[in-house]
């Protein structure tokens, strides 16, 4: 164990001492992970999250709303002073402005404090005074929980692996044939380092774009600050017995160390290790529409992200953990407003479906899982129309391209949820085969009641889930 490891075994371990004498006068802290890979929807689940917890006039379904206990909401300074701040007044503005549209993209990690003052259940409500519970909102890419995978490989490995990975893969041609021509025992030259690297860095983003998820280094696609640094200049090389000192190999073969123990360890025991809660924000509908090859990438991708959530997974993680778990993890299928209502139990039956190996696992580590089909920000409404004789339960919103509104049939999803996993994958062709590919809607332009914030679909039912019981 090194100091850094053995500084936060001790914290955890007064942490958990001091945690047995309950103060009644001590602030609740939850952290809740926000996570899922790029495009899935984490941006816009956080920002209506904190604006519907402001603004309460929609979260019903959330009891301590539902039973008027909130009496206020507000942001307040974050207690990480060197993690950046959830650009949330940006993204509110950025969806709820006068020309709305949609925010961008989460990068890196981020976090936001909204506390709330809330009054006591029970008989003595009346008697005591109202707490506070200070939300910590953590915001990361799902694609770090992969690099978790990479604390149990050396580099031989690792390359090893990915660069029969890319062998199966058209899309990884000029990536392989670059990596395969590279002379890797010559002594290193750092041109030809970034030219393998690029050729590398090209593979995993043209392999996005045809929607496969299982892309390590997680920091690659989304290097933030580390951009062009020596831990991100490294590429998979066919393994070598003898490579000498200073060779490209021996240098990939260090910075690939320097990866591990200088970003992936750090994220691990820093944020992730800190975690209480966790949403896994998943675009089911996007992989559905792309078809089998899609769904079952992004059922392999998350059985791999929610292995981070099984203690025992791997050792250095449980040595960090000391115990502690997530108590709560919820899958949720984002963007359900393509959809009629009348399609959502499938959406979710599908959900459940793909996360279920993960999900029982994570059960089997104590923590409680659910799934559900969400939209964080609503961006449609429902209208039933005739088609060919035939009654169609379809969806309106303004197109992103023409802003223009329009009505649309995303199409049919697979009925049982085993068929979409199933290796047949029977009907595979017809899956939300309708207008499911050109439905690309802006956020609605919107004039809010006050005390309303904006609409969604079940965003209070999975803040009820995720941070009810301690309201
Ligand atoms: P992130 O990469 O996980 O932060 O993803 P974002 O939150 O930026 O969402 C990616 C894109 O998905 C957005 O730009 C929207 O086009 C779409 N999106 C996300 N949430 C919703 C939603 O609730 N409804 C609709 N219609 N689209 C959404």
């Amino acid at each position: 164990m090194n100091i850094g490891d053995f500084a936060h075994h001790l914290s955890r371990r007064v942490e958990g001492l001091t945690g047995a004498v309950t103060d009644p006068f001590r602030p609740t802290v939850i952290r809740l992970g926000v996570t899922g890979l790029a495009r899935a929807g984490k941006t816009v689940f956080i920002t209506s999250l904190v604006a519907n917890l402001t603004d309460r006039g929609r979260m019903s379904q959330l009891r301590a709303v539902g039973e008027g206990r909130i009496e206020a909401a507000y942001l307040q300074p974050q207690p990480d002073d060197t993690l950046p701040r959830f650009d949330y007044e940006a993204h509110r503005a950025a969806l709820l402005g006068d020309r709305p549209h949609w925010p961008e993209s989460t990068r890196a990690i981020s976090e936001l404090r909204l506390s709330l003052r809330v009054r006591p259940t029970g008989l003595l409500s009346g008697f005591q005074g109202t707490r506070t519970v200070h939300l910590d909102i953590v915001d990361y890419p799902g694609e770090w929980l992969l690099d978790l995978a990479l604390l149990d490989k050396s580099y031989a490995e690792w390359s090893r692996d990915t660069i029969e990975r890319l062998a199966g893969r058209p899309v990884a041609a000029d990536a392989l044939e670059a990596l395969k021509g590279e002379d890797a025992t010559a002594k290193l030259d750092e041109t030809r380092a970034q030219v393998l690297t690029r050729a590398f860095t090209g593979y995993l983003e043209a392999a996005r774009a045809e929607g496969y998820s299982d892309l390590t280094p997680g920091r690659f696609l989304l290097p933030g600050d580390l951009a062009g640094s020596p831990v991100l200049t490294f590429a998979p090389l066919p393994p070598q017995d003898d490579a000498p000192r200073k060779s490209l190999w021996r240098e990939f073969e260090r910075r690939f160390e320097a990866y591990k123990a200088r970003v992936v360890k750090p994220f691990f025991r820093d944020h992730f290790a800190r975690i209480d809660r966790q949403v896994v924000l998943v675009d089911a509908l996007g992989a559905i529409h792309k078809g089998p090859a899609a769904v079952e990438d992004l059922r392999r991708t998350m059985a791999d992200i929610l292995g981070a959530f099984r203690p025992g997974r791997n050792a250095f993680l449980s040595q960090i953990l000391m115990g502690k778990r997530v108590e709560k993890i919820l899958f949720a299928a984002t963007k359900a407003d393509h959809l009629h209502h009348t399609q959502h139990p499938s959406l979710a039956a599908l959900m459940q479906a793909l996360t279920r190996e993960a999900a029982d696992r994570a059960r089997f580590a104590g923590a409680e899982t659910q799934s559900m089909a969400i939209a964080a920000l609503r961006a449609t409404t429902e209208e039933t129309r005739e088609h060919h004789g035939q009654s169609l339960d379809c969806v309106r919103g303004t197109l992103l391209e023409t802003g223009k509104s329009a009505a649309f049939y995303p199409g049919d999803l697979p009925q049982d949820p085993q068929k979409l996993l199933g290796p047949a994958q029977e009907g595979a062709e017809g899956w939300l085969d309708g207008d499911y590919g050109i439905m690309s809607f802006a956020p609605a332009n919107l004039s809010l009641r006050p005390g309303d914030g904006p609409p969604h679909i079940r965003l209070d039912r999975a803040a009820q889930f995720l941070i009810g019981d301690k309201l």
